[in-house]
């Protein structure tokens, strides 16, 4: 079970890489966070937002700019990677060529004399569903099993955070399941204070507890799924976040006060329940295709020509055409709705679904 004193801290966290003496570019601009004892915490963000390197200062890989990084009440910033109890999962992290796998993850264990080091390698194999690799060399492994065997490397010392890279990325679909579940329960079980990585917002949405969603060497919002998804902070977040994505259209703001009314394209009108837009300013509105719902043709939505109908099993997909928008905007309805391709409708969302963000900075107007 958790133990209080595990509790992650990033405070101001910052990393500017340097070359040859000068700082070259800034990947961290200063990031605070708790993480509490036994929680899970998915770190999301596009491709160059500092993800990696933020894991690389907790375990120790990276030097640190500027901040601090506690466990519990102890800064572990200047302790090398292996006074940290930080247990790590990159798939790049060197294993020994000549060492078996098994004796790879016995190794530290019996170097710190652990009584029944086997006997743990084995348990842990079992539930990664890698026995069958603790015989190999290192060298021989495929891209999924070198995953496997970092996840247990991760694991095996029992550390008390853990930070996984992209842990399951190469695994195919049904083993990638199986491992994802079993990483949880083992998680859960021994209480792992853990910030993963990951590309997968599926994958994020069923591991986390909570997102951290990263831009641009900032945190952007830290909150459960929930939050992230009906509660963004910014444009950033909302079109970063959920699948199919959000549709941002430009919109005029008619009248604000306890509601706002926004005129969109050519005949549309939306509302929501901003409070603080200004009249007559343009703005970004963004509603989730998961919030649309038919709306009857003389009644405030976004109306126009349904252009594509894609009946998928769980749900149908809408592609709308609205006179006066540059690109379709996307409804996701229940299966089997009664719409085809050149049928005249609209879509409304509920006002407090129906974002608005700061067209110049991307901040919501609230
Ligand atoms: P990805 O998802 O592609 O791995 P990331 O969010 O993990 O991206 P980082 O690997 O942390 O991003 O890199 C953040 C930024 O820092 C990138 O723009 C990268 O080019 C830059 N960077 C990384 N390592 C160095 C380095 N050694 N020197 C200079 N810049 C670096």
């Amino acid at each position: 079970a958790p133990s209080a004193g595990n509790s992650l801290t990033l405070t101001d966290l910052r990393k500017t890489y340097m070359t040859r003496g000068r700082p070259t570019f800034e990947a961290v601009k200063g990031i605070d966070m708790q993480i509490e004892p036994g929680e899970l915490v998915a770190l999301l963000g596009p491709s160059g937002c500092g993800k990696t390197t933020t894991l690389r200062m907790i375990a120790g890989l990276e030097t640190v700019t500027g901040g601090d990084i506690r466990i519990g009440d102890r800064s572990i910033r200047d302790l090398p990677p292996g006074k940290r109890d930080v247990g790590v999962g990159f798939e790049s992290y060197a294993l020994y060529p000549p060492l078996n796998i098994r004796e790879n993850l016995a190794y530290g264990l019996k170097a710190r004399k652990v009584p029944d080091a086997d006997a743990r390698v084995d348990a842990l194999a079992q539930r990664l569903e890698m026995t069958e690799l603790l015989k190999l060399r290192p060298a021989g492994l495929s891209s999924g099993q070198k995953q496997r065997v970092a996840l247990a490397r991760a694991l095996i010392r029992n550390p008390k955070v853990l930070v996984l890279d992209e842990p399951l990325s190469h695994l195919d679909a049904s083993a990638r399941q199986r491992v994802r579940r079993e990483l949880k329960v083992l998680q859960r079980e021994f209480g792992y204070t853990t910030i993963v990585v990951t590309h997968d917002q599926l994958e994020a949405l069923s591991l986390a507890d909570r997102l951290a969603v990263m831009d641009q060497g900032i945190i952007q919002q830290f909150g459960t799924p929930d939050e992230v998804f009906d509660d963004p902070a910014n444009q950033f977040v909302a079109d970063f976040v959920g699948e199919p994505k959000i549709n941002l259209v430009e919109g005029v703001v008619e009248r604000s006060g306890s509601g706002t009314t926004v005129r969109i394209g050519d005949g549309s009108v939306l509302q929501s329940r901003a409070t603080t837009a200004t009249p007559g300013a343009t703005v970004m509105v963004g509603i989730r295709p998961q919030d649309c719902r038919a709306a009857e043709a003389d009644a405030p939505g976004l109306h126009g020509e349904a252009l594509v109908v894609e009946d998928l099993q769980e749900f149908t997909l809408v592609t709308l055409a609205v006179p006066g928008l540059p690109a379709p905007v996307v409804a996701q309805l229940p299966s089997g709705s009664p719409v085809g391709p050149g049928d005249r409708i609209g879509f409304s969302a509920a006002a407090d679904r129906v974002y608005l963000f700061d067209q110049k900075d991307g901040t919501r107007i609230r």
